[in-house]
Order: C-alpha cells, then sequence, then structure tokens
C-alpha cells in the first residue's frame, strides 16, 4: 500500500492492518477517528444546463443520450417522489469512469450541495475514493431514485422500480467496468434480494438489466455513525480495486 493510500485511509478513520512479515500475524497500526479530508473536489456536477432543450418525452427512454435523459428526468412525474424536488439530482462525475457509485436517494445534504454523496458523508466518501486512488470527479456517482424522499426515508420498492429506466441507461450510457452499490437498501432494491449486507458484502453480483459486476458495501453515512465498519469498509474497496485492476488488463489486453 502506497503512503498516499495510507494517508488516505488514515484520513477515513480505518484501522490499517500491515503485514510484519509474509508470515507473520497482522497488528492495527493506527485509527483515527475522523474524516478530516476538506470536500474542496466535489465539483464537478451534472447540474442542468440552462436551457434544457424542449424533448418530446418518449417512453424508449433507451434511445436517449445523456443531455436527453437528464431532461426526462427533470420532466418525470412516475411516481410521488417528484413532489419532493426543488433540485434535480441526476447525478455527479465523469460520464466516461469505469467505477459507477449508486446510493439509494439523495438527502438534505444533497439537496443543499447539489451532488449526491455531500456533506459529512462525502466528505468521507472522498477519502474513501482517494484511498482506492481516485479523485472523486474521476468516478460517476447517482441515487436509485433521482428525487428526494420526504425526511431522508429510504425509497419504496414501487419508487425504485418507477425511477429504474434512468439509472438503467445511466449505465448504458456510461458503460462503467463496476458498480459500487452503497448501503442496503440501495443493494436490496438494486439486486431485488432481501438479503442481508454480511451476505451481499465480499462478492461480485450480476443482475439481468445491468451488464456489470456490482459490489456492494456501506453508504458513507452509516460508516460516520459506525466508525468500527470502516475497516470492512476498506475491504470491499480493496476487492473493488481488484476487479477494476482486472477488468482494466483484460481491456488493455
Ligand atoms: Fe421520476 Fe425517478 Fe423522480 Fe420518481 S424519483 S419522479 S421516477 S425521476
Amino acid at each position: 500500500m502506497s503512503e498516499q493510500q495510507n494517508a488516505y485511509l488514515n484520513a477515513m478513520g480505518i484501522d490499517v492492518w500491515v503485514e510484519r512479515t509474509p508470515s507473520a500475524p497482522v497488528e492495527e497500526v493506527q485509527s483515527i477517528q475522523t474524516a478530516a479530508e476538506p470536500n474542496s473536489d466535489q465539483v464537478v456536477t451534472d447540474s442542468l444546463p440552462q436551457h434544457i432543450p424542449e424533448i418530446e418525452l418518449t417512453t424508449n427512454i433507451e434511445s436517449l443520450d445523456w443531455q436527453g435523459l437528464q431532461a426526462a428526468v427533470s420532466e418525470c412525474h412516475s411516481c410521488e417522489l417528484s413532489k419532493n424536488r426543488t433540485k434535480m439530482l441526476f447525478g455527479a462525475g465523469n460520464q466516461a469512469a469505469s467505477l459507477m457509485v449508486i446510493g439509494d436517494a439523495p438527502s438534505i445534504d444533497d439537496e443543499k450541495f447539489g451532488e449526491p454523496i455531500s456533506g459529512e458523508a462525502g466528505k468521507l466518501f472522498t477519502a474513501m475514493l482517494k484511498a482506492m486512488g481516485y479523485q472523486r470527479n474521476e468516478v460517476y456517482i447517482t441515487n436509485l431514485v433521482k428525487c428526494p424522499t420526504s425526511d431522508n426515508q429510504d425509497p419504496t420498492v414501487d419508487e425504485v422500480d418507477a425511477c429504474e429506466s434512468y439509472l438503467v441507461r445511466q449505465v448504458q450510457l456510461l458503460k462503467p467496468n463496476l458498480i459500487l452499490a452503497l448501503g442496503s437498501v440501495t443493494a436490496q432494491r438494486l439486486l431485488k434480494s432481501k438479503s442481508t449486507m454480511s451476505r451481499l458484502r465480499g462478492q461480485l453480483h450480476y443482475i439481468d438489466t445491468i451488464n456489470v459486476p456490482i459490489i456492494v458495501s456501506f453508504e458513507p453515512g452509516y460508516l460516520l455513525r459506525s466508525p468500527n465498519e470502516k475497516r470492512k469498509a476498506w475491504e470491499d474497496l480493496q476487492l473493488a480495486m481488484k476487479e477494476l485492476s482486472i477488468q482494466n488488463d483484460s481491456t488493455n489486453e
């Protein structure tokens, strides 16, 4: 592990385990409880263009490009969550990213800052990405549902289903090598599973609608409340890094 990764793991407040010798037991070397990394690079947001082109809303979402899809979402009233929409949170980041990150729903902080996974959770998440070797603007981040839920409640199965075609189209346009699904609600809704996080973590998942491997980890907001789980989150990120490395190698062959 590089010194830089170590520094970012420290900023995440993750207990870093290192190997003394190849055969020696590992030992815990450091634990810092706060995510101190400033969220200065949360700058790349798919904010709507000032003038959204008039598009004829069509059920053929599969034909839409990024701009058309974003415009379609901004006009969508397919579920009750549209009533909560004051700011459209379509997604943020690099539209050619190899890593796509999916959360459950925009939070109050996300609305305030105008992009997914903002606020204190966003600071921690930025540190997590840096520990993986990514700047925040090198990945693409979105949510299962594009409109906020009331009082940060979990989106219902019906709401996620109503919004699913937009997410699927985002994946088709992005063509990521890997999806990181954050949180139990995201994982269960996306994988259409009732399994617990302990069962869903630590493996690759594949679903019919999205032809991209999916890895499950904890949402940053949960990690802020449960810092003891940060080491497990780092294991998830290491699995993601390994899979991304394999995918990149096969692409370059
Ligand atoms: Fe439409 Fe999705 Fe918003 Fe529901 S959450 S109104 S399906 S964009």
